[in-house]
This record gives structure tokens, sequence and C-alpha cells, in this order.
């Protein structure tokens, strides 16, 4: 199949619904400006070996490059709308693997309402490279900004942190002492994570600040204490974690009795990425309403701390002062 079959048999199909995109027959696609709006504009990239795994399933490869993406809409608060899509091919993906590529993207596009706009194709002769580029709306005025922190304002995470890393881990074979239901749950975080984009209207409301979980949760809300020019404070027991990594710190608890780092695998979870959960500040009034919104649509949140006056993070166990020497991971 070359380029332009690619194009027309895979990809048009899921243009169709999209008048902005002419059909892929144009040398770009033209947006209407929608009034009383601004758009959100995120992009990722994603490469074999480093962001997924070789033989992941083509279908889950596609699903995550528009769900990291969607990761990134969601904390801002924004609708998904529409993307481009950037794909440098191996030789080693022929019809099969490109076909079931495009029905990934086709599921995930229903899914979460987004619309295929246009974007490039070209062979590489390295690893497969692909990346998105995803629009948003938002009312005017109301991205929700890594910027806006307030110092008093209660940090709070959506759902569970640590699974999308435990997940590789078990892809992987490395997690030993599970039962099976766990590390299903942990490998499902992985191949597909669900961006949290039922909360737009909870952090609309009620966040002044919010950043997508994607480095590491300490990294990222280090970015929002940075971005804010405030410090922040965060309870490591309080960050809540899923049944299967509270199975892996509680064994781990044991085999480390004794160890001279006993927080290890709890810092391992607060900083190993790849959660595509959100974090976000809230006014210590209103952190109750917003846990009370994100509940009404599915989504627990949880108060892990608080942001302070001073630079950087600061994390706490038990209320002593934790030595980070990492916060998440840096690419490059
Ligand atoms: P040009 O050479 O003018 O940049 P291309 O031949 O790259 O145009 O693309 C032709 C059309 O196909 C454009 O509408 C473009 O957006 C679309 N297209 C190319 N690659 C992709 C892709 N991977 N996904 C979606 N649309 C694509
Ligand atoms: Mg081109």
């Amino acid at each position: 199949m070359d380029e332009f079959d690619t194009i027309a048999r895979l990809f048009r199909p899921l243009a169709e619904d999209a008048p902005e995109a002419l059909g892929l027959m144009d040398d770009a696609a033209v947006l209407p400006v929608r009034s009383g709006f601004e758009l959100v504009i995120t992009t990722d990239t994603l490469v074999e070996g480093v962001h997924f795994r070789a033989d992941d399933a083509p279908e889950h490869i596609a699903q995550k490059l528009l769900r990291v993406n969607l990761s990134d809409l969601a904390a801002k608060a924004a609708e998904p709308y529409g993307y481009l899509l950037n794909l440098a091919w191996p030789p080693s993906w022929g019809e099969a693997r490109r076909t079931a590529f495009a029905n990934g993207l086709a599921h995930d596009q229903a899914a979460f309402g987004l619309k295929l706009f246009g974007g490039d194709t070209v062979s590489t002769p390295g690893p497969l490279t692909i990346g998105a580029t995803l629009f948003g709306h938002v009312p005017a005025g109301r991205m929700v900004k890594r910027s806006g922190a307030k110092v008093g304002d209660v940090v709070l995470v959506s759902g569970t942190i640590g699974d999308g890393a435990l997940g590789l881990k078990a892809l992987n074979g490395d997690l030993t002492g599970l039962d099976d239901a766990d590390l299903a749950a942990l490998a499902a975080r992985y191949l597909r994570p669900e961006p949290r984009l039922e909360l737009r209207q909870a952090l609309r409301a009620y966040a002044m600040s919010a950043a997508d979980v994607s480095d590491g949760l300490l990294a990222d809300v280090g970015h929002i204490a940075e971005a804010s020019g405030l410090g922040v404070e965060i309870e490591l027991e309080r960050i809540p974690f899923s049944s299967g990594a509270l199975a892996v710190l509680n064994s781990a608890h044991d085999s480390l009795r004794g160890h001279e780092r006993p927080m290890g695998w709890l810092l391992t979870l607060a900083t190993s990425g790849d959660d595509y959960e959100v974090v976000c500040t809230a006014d210590a009034d209103l952190a109750p309403a917003l846990i009370a919104a994100a509940e009404a649509v599915g989504v627990q949140m949880t108060a892990i701390g608080r942001m302070t006056a001073g630079r950087g993070v600061l994390a706490t166990f038990e209320g002593k002062a934790v030595q980070l020497d990492r916060l998440g991971w840096r690419h490059g």
C-alpha cells in the first residue's frame, strides 16, 4: 500500500464526518471559528520501544496516541473537536497492521467525539513514530491553566496513581505475586489509558489550575507549582492507589522491611508517569464541591496536599519530610 492508497482507503473514511477535512483531498483543512469559544491545541508523539511496545496491538497503539492527547484536553477542561495525524511507517507495517491501526482510531473517534482533519504520512527506516495534534473547544477565557494555583489551594488528583508504570511491568513479566485480575487491570491502564474528559464541568466550575499526569505525579504537581510561582506539599500517604498497586506496595513493604529506603515503591509510583489522570488545585472552601462534582460523573478525586508560598515540591510521609532524588520522567 503506498501513501496515497493508505490515505484513500484507511483515512478518508475516518474523515467522512468532518467537512473541515475536505475529503482529505486538499492541501489543508479549514476550521470554522466557533463564536464565544477558544481552540485548545495539544500535540504528542509516540515512538515504538519508548512509548509503546513493538508487539502491542496496532488498535491499542492508535488508541494510546489519541488518549495521551485527549488527556491533555481533559486537564484543560476542553471538549474534543478533531485532530491531525502524523505517521512514519516502517516497512514492517503492512496493510493488515495499518488497517487495524485505523480501526483503533475509528473506535476512539466515536468514543470521544473526535473528527480527523488531516495529517501527513511518510516512510521511515526507523521504528514506528506517530504523532497527533488535537483540537478542543473551551468557552473563551475558561481553559484551566497550570499557572492559576493560589497559596492554600488544596491539591487533588483523579483516579489512581502508578498503574500505567505497573502495567508495563506486568506486560513485561516483571511483576510477580499479583492475582490475574489485578495484572489485567494494570496492563489495561498501560495499553489504553482513560482520559478524564468527564471532569470538564467540575474543573471549569471549581479548579484554579490543572495539569495531566503524564510525567509522574510529583513532577506534574511540580509543573503547576512552578507555573504558579509557588511551592507544593504532597502527603504521600494520601495518594490514591488501585488494588493492584496496593498489592505491590503491601508485598514490597514486607520485603523491604529493614531496607534503608522503605519508601522506594511508594516514590516509584508517585514519580513514574503514564497515569493520564488529572491533578488540579481548588480553593480549600471549594474542594469538597469539586470532589462531589467529580463523583457525580463517576470519577474519584482525592485531596493529596496543598499549595504553599515556598518553591518546589515537598513530599511528606506521616508528617515527616521525605528526600526526593527525582520527581518524574524526563525525556531526552
Ligand atoms: P501535501 O503533499 O500537500 O502536504 P499530502 O499528500 O501529504 O498533501 O496529503 C494529502 C491529504 O491527505 C491532505 O488532506 C492530508 O491532510 C491528508 N493526509 C495525509 N496523511 C494523512 C494521515 N496520516 N492522516 C490523515 N490525513 C492524512
Ligand atoms: Mg505531505
